[in-house]
């Protein structure tokens, strides 16, 4: 600390020859310039000729060059004036001041040290070094520690403290430690909670799928793929029951034993499953109701049907596009009568209950059909719904090609657009939809409600289709992203 405060006292130092380290004597810095080792040198604006030529003018440090007039005119330029010899001392400036701040601040802290060491000096016991610090609180400094807050916040320990307050962090490796060996430890419990669960309608959907590229790494030449893609099986209220990791496309040979397990477990908590929602219907119905009976329904879900209309239409996210999205929705979803009056009354009853004074309030139609429960009719007639609305599209489309064909010559209006694609392959879409439709994969069970009440809130939820998985898998990328 003293050799610091004296290196900053000798740069400051204004002699004639002046210090080794003194930077602001003009005749040192001169040495320093002319190397070229020396780097980071102040006043770089003056290089070594005019740095000879001040000190032939008897302007010998910094101070010197403040105080310096130029009265003949060396430095003076017709075009800049004096502004050469301003810069310059400008920037001498600058370094004198920062020296003098530095001398200061150096100053203080030699003598807060001193003071420290004189009081450690004096210490002989621990209550001793606490005594300065209880005798202020008592003493004179009374009216100051009434206005200081009654007890500070208690200051961060130095990093290697073992005992106090010391801000350690995991490194990366031992976070991922830490997550295996958890993830180990939590399987079993998780088993365990899953087992306990039982569904009367499953849900399975193979939602996450790895990128085909993707192998792990095991030496040169070593490559191997652990899965391709993760099963995901919920139960009616949304719980995962089982999953596992397969390997292979999409089917049901890796996972059978798993299913005739869920299904022994299903036994013991004496439930039957009912009736299955997959994505792929048609093509597993058979499979599956080998593993879990005959008496099993498998239904397609709604989501994936009208998902795949997205294929035919000319663009799904134009307008046409959002109107046949909801034309199929209220084609499809069927809200009754009587529903759709239990709905509205259901609806003002709340409304009534948060506000008695509120009773002349009516819900709008569009809040009776979200509260209502609405049911996937029996294929028949979902099949005439489903055609009346096809129908009607293709009555558009034709009219629009003859707004087309009979668009006068050089009109710049935007060409209308269709509701479908004119392909052979928009044809076999809309025959293979339908082909479920007819089937009965779409229409509600008659032998079970597919609506639950929560008995706690009193409101409904929905135990159909495969959405509780595709929420579940956004909710995963969301996790990991
Ligand atoms: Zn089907």
């Amino acid at each position: 600390m003293k050799w610091q405060v004296s290196s900053a006292t000798a740069a400051l130092d204004f002699s004639e020859e002046g210090n080794a380290r003194n930077r602001l004597c003009f005749r040192q810095l001169l040495k320093s310039k002319s190397s070229r080792n020396n780097r980071n040198l102040p006043l770089p604006s003056i290089g070594v000729a005019k740095l000879k030529q001040l000190l032939d003018l008897g302007v010998s440090n910094a101070l010197d060059l403040l105080r310096f007039e130029d009265v003949i005119g060396v430095f003076y330029s017709r075009r800049t004036h004096n502004a050469k010899l301003n810069s310059w001392k400008a920037e001498a400036d600058q370094y004198f001041q920062k020296k003098k701040q530095c001398l200061k601040d150096l100053a203080k802290v030699l003598a807060a040290k001193k003071a420290e060491y004189k009081a450690a000096d004096q210490w002989h016991g621990i209550e001793d070094a606490l005594a300065p610090v209880t005798e202020e609180d008592s003493g004179e400094e009374d009216v100051v520690s009434e206005e200081a807050p009654a007890s500070l916040p208690l200051l961060f320990s130095s990093m290697t403290d073992p005992c106090g307050y010391n801000a350690r962090f995991l490194s990366s490796s031992q976070v991922n430690c830490k997550q295996e060996t958890e993830s180990r430890h939590c399987k079993p419990m998780q088993d365990a909670k899953m087992m306990g669960l039982s569904g009367e309608i499953l849900k399975i959907d193979w939602p996450y799928k790895v990128a085909g590229k993707i192998y792990v790494y095991q030496g040169p030449g070593q490559c191997f793929k652990p899965f391709t893609n993760m099963l995901n099986v919920q139960n009616e209220d949304g719980l995962t029951i089982a999953w596992k990791c397969t390997e292979g496309g999409e089917s049901l040979d890796p996972i059978r034993g798993d299913l005739l397990r869920l299904k022994r477990w299903n036994t013991r908590l004496n439930t039957t499953t009912k009736g299955i929602h997959i994505d792929v219907c048609c093509k597993y119905r058979q499979g599956l109701k080998r593993i879990f009976g005959q008496h099993v329904w498998v239904k397609l879900d709604v989501f994936h049907w009208m998902r795949r209309w997205d294929s035919i239409l000319v663009n799904s996210k134009l307008e046409k596009g959002a109107i046949f999205r909801t034309s199929m929705s209220r084609a499809v979803f069927l809200t009754t009568s009587d529903e759709y009056e239990q709905a509205q009354r259901r609806l003002i009853d709340r409304r009534v209950k948060k506000d008695p004074n509120d009773k002349e309030w009516r819900p709008t139609v569009r809040q009776i059909m979200k509260e209502g429960n609405s049911m996937i009719p029996e294929p028949v007639i979902l099949q005439q719904r489903v055609m009346a609305l096809i129908r009607y599209c293709k009555f558009c489309d034709a009219e629009t090609d003859i707004l087309i064909a009979s668009r006068p010559e050089g009109c710049e209006d935007p060409l209308p657009l269709c509701f479908f694609k004119k392909s052979m392959e928009a044809e076999n879409i809309v025959q293979e939809q339908m082909s479920h439709v007819v089937k009965g994969c779409l229409s509600d069970p008659s032998d079970l409600s597919v609506h639950q009440r929560n008995p706690k809130t009193g409101l409904f939820y929905c135990r159909r289709g495969t959405s509780s998985i595709e929420s579940d898998h956004r909710g995963r990328f969301k996790l990991w992203f």
